[in-house]
């Protein structure tokens, strides 16, 4: 059909509409194929996902001059105002809102840190149907809200060029996805309840180590309700970028939470590290302000000494009732022999 001029009919893009999806909607209208409709657009050969990130002005002009579309209208279905770092975190289809047209996707349900639908208010679902609260249970839901909010706004600062400061959301990802302990096998609040003979038959899941990171410090409601094998989150930013529905939430918990409380939270996951555990954790911190990791270093350093003084005041006790068992002990045997 190739043709010049405006095309007879043009669907309007819903609101937020990516270029991605509005395309895909008019293609099978003109009953043509992806390719073939940008082909008739004057793009041909060019790969949609391509053109929906950046679209320079040429691009959109062709589009604009088939579809009447205001240049505005056009360039506002694209993300071209997100830095480049951020296309790894563009998402295909992978959460959806129960309540927006099937064919329509959304730009904001491209961040992998957007839980809800703008214009519905309604909790995304990732592909199998399944929303958050259903996952993480309504209590941790409630306490996640807030500052999954204050990760969410770190992040879009930063798709946006604006993040302020030294300590943004890639520095803080390699902290969360730190390895702060060696892998172990799942301990038994991870395991779900079974007889000996199961145990038997898992015995393969039972011994199988979990890789396990700071995340799980900063975020103790994503360690009770992960399943334990899937509980490991890729490294930095590919964390965020390609992980599951649940493990996004976690990431931008757990960015909310450090980026309120720096010092306190390298510093819960300094103590719950073992000793390997804690070189990662002191590499992944040698990228934060030096103000910081002097504050961290100061408080470290006392938190370290309360532990030891904490131990060693339980310790005595311990002796002490050691000594008494052994007492009573001899002196049974005393008169047992007597
Ligand atoms: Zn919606």
């Amino acid at each position: 059909m190739i043709g010049q001029g405006l095309l007879p009919v043009v669907f309007p893009p819903d609101a937020d509409e990516r270029l991605s999806s509005w395309i895909a909607r008019m293609a099978p209208f003109y009953a043509m194929t992806v390719p073939e409709f940008l082909a008739e657009l004057g793009l041909f050969g060019r790969d949609v996902f391509d053109l929906e990130w950046r679209l320079s002005e040429g691009e959109g002009a062709q589009i604009e001059a088939r579809t009447g579309l205001s240049p505005r209208v056009v360039q506002g279905m694209t993300f071209g105002e997100l830095i480049p770092k951020a296309r790894m975190m563009i998402l295909r289809n992978r959460y959806h809102c129960p309540m927006c047209p099937v064919d329509v996707q959304s730009k904001s349900a491209a961040l992998p840190w957007a839980f809800r639908c703008p214009v519905h208010g309604s909790d995304y679902q990732d592909t199998t149907g399944e929303a958050l609260p259903a996952v993480l249970g309504a209590k941790r839901m409630a306490t996640a809200e807030a500052p999954a909010k204050v990760g969410a706004a770190v992040l879009d600062a930063w798709v946006q060029g604006l993040g302020q400061g030294d300590l943004g959301p890639v520095e803080i990802l390699a902290l969360l996805t730190t390895r702060h302990r060696r892998a172990s096998p799942p301990s038994l609040s991870e395991q779900p309840r079974m007889s000996l003979q199961t145990r038997r038959d898992f015995h393969e899941f039972l011994t199988t180590p979990i890789i396990r990171q700071a995340l799980t410090v900063v975020v103790p409601e994503y360690d009770e309700a992960a399943p334990v094998l899937t509980k490991p989150v890729r490294p930095g930013l590919f964390g965020l970028a390609q992980g599951s529905l649940l493990q996004a939430l976690a990431l931008t918990v757990g960015i909310g939470r450090v980026v309120e409380n720096p010092v306190d939270q390298a510093i819960s996951i300094l103590l719950k590290s073992d000793v390997d555990g804690q070189m990662r954790v002191r590499d992944a911190l040698a990228t934060w302000p030096l103000s910081l990791r002097r504050r961290i270093s100061a408080r470290l350093w006392r938190a370290q000494r309360d532990e030891r003084e904490r131990q060693s005041a339980a310790k005595p006790r311990k002796r002490r009732q050691s000594n008494e068992f052994r007492r009573v002990q001899s002196h049974e045997y005393r008169s047992r022999i007597s």
